[in-house]
């Protein structure tokens, strides 16, 4: 890899592997960092995904085919950026590799999680299912690795040391520190989903079947804990009608003071998994206004028109656990002027894209703003930001930002900008 001109990128998921992409493909050397151990992001958390409402693979898949056959990329998973320090063209970055656990001889033929003896909650599945200890983090995971949760293992075990015939398995791996120069800094850190707990009237962590956006796209797929068929949580029933609830959190000043721009789209897409399973399922979506960005409006017609799918305009007052694990939902309907109780077998709750980086107050020197998001441009030269990082955007607008970005990184490793 040539030093002169590199380009950093920190966050490996649909932004991040554009930008790398992008850049790498003609010809400058990228490294990208990631803080997990598998790149991908939240995309590879979907059941389906707008506008075409195919699975993550024809996405991701395509990308790990260009990133394997791309010598100019440096991937660093489970790693983080501790320290970016100097200027434009050339910049000093210091990178943490966190041990795995597992080398790259490890050919995924799983003999080591049938040895282990513990588990791990899935975060992967959104805490609803476990893991063993040592686990592939799912399954289009790159690298397609096996990692391990150190602090998840049992004292003293090493049972997939021994099962391990490639000698993959490595117990004393240690930290790394990578310390490189590069001329221009991507960060794509994207977002996490609202705390929803702090919706205290919704019942989250509190009413048995209140759930997430997040844990819907789980439940929905194939590789969710509960292999794609959407049962409810407490009971495994299947779910015969459901609220959405729109703005959770989102358009809130005690919580995301924005429009997420998707949560909207995200339950639209929400209510055609459960109709395709059961025609017959009742779906009531209450919301303030839809917001479906751009060529979306077609989308929101076509569930619109479903004869099940009931759009009701208002505000959700207070979610509480009804009967044999039904949830009963108050609200108001504005267009009728009544109020509305309903007793369903599960609610979702929207919640909004916070970003990664909330809590924090700066990445690589740059300021972030008041809601966490990276506006890099206007602040330092050679320093940029992309995707849900910079503003809450879908998955088309971010691969269009991250396009823009490798080009703005180019020009400032080439010292033409
Ligand atoms: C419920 C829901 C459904 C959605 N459905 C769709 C859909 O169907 N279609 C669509 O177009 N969009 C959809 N979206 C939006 C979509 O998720 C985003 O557009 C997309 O994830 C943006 O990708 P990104 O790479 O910017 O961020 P992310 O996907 O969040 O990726 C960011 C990556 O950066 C890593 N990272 C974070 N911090 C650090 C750090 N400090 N150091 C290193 N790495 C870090 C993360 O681990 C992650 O891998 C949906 C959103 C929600 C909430």
């Amino acid at each position: 890899m040539n030093e002169q001109g590199k380009i950093l990128v920190i966050g490996g998921g649909i932004s991040g592997i554009t930008t790398a992409l992008e850049a790498s493909e003609v010809g400058r050397d990228v490294v990208l960092v990631e803080r997990s151990p598998t790149l991908g992001g939240r995309v590879s958390r979907f059941h389906q995904y707008f506008p075409k409402l195919c699975p993550p693979t024809c996405g991701l898949e395509i990308n790990y085919k260009r990133l394997r056959a791309n010598p100019h990329v440096q991937v660093y998973t489970n790693s983080k950026v501790l320290d970016v320090s100097g200027a434009a063209g050339s910049f000093k970055v210091k990178i943490r590799k966190d041990p795995t656990f597992v080398n790259e001889k490890c050919v995924g033929c799983d003999h080591c999680t049938e040895v282990c003896p513990s588990e791990r909650s899935n975060d992967f599945n959104a805490g609803m299912d476990k893991t063993k200890a040592i686990f592939l983090p799912n399954k289009m995971a790159y690298p397609p690795r096996y990692v391990i949760d150190r602090p998840a293992c049992e004292p003293g075990c090493s049972k997939c040391v021994d099962a391990c015939k490639y000698g993959a398995v490595d117990l004393e791996m240690k930290t790394q520190e990578i310390e490189l120069e590069v001329a221009s800094v991507v960060v794509a850190t994207g977002w996490k989903p609202y705390n929803a707990s702090k919706l205290t009237n919704m019942g989250f962590s509190t009413v048995p079947n209140v759930i997430n956006n997040i844990m819907m796209e789980r439940i929905a797929s194939v590789s969710g804990p509960t292999k794609g068929q959407i049962l409810r949580p407490s009971d495994q029933k299947p779910v015969e009608s459901i609220v959405f609830v729109q703005c959770a959190g989102s358009r809130d000043e005690n919580h995301l003071p924005y429009c997420s721009s998707i949560c909207c789209l995200g339950s639209l897409k929400h209510a055609k998994y459960v109709l395709e399973q059961n025609p017959e399922a009742k779906v009531h979506i209450f919301y303030i206004d839809i917001r479906t960005p751009g060529k979306y409006e077609d989308f929101v017609r076509k569930v619109q028109a479903e004869p099940n799918v009931n759009m009701i305009k208002g505000k959700v007052a207070k979610i509480v656990a009804g009967k044999d694990g039904g949830v009963v939902v108050e609200a108001e309907d504005i267009i009728r002027q009544r109020k509305v109780h309903l007793d369903v077998d599960m609610v979702v709750l929207a919640t909004g894209m916070e970003p990664s980086l909330k809590g924090q107050t700066q990445i690589a020197g740059i300021n972030l703003d008041e809601d966490g998001f990276v506006p890099a441009e206007l602040q330092q030269k050679g320093i940029f930001s992309t995707g849900v990082a910079k503003r809450p955007v879908d998955v088309n607008s971010s691969i269009q930002d991250s396009t823009g970005t490798a080009l703005k990184a180019i020009q400032t490793a080439l010292g033409v900008s």
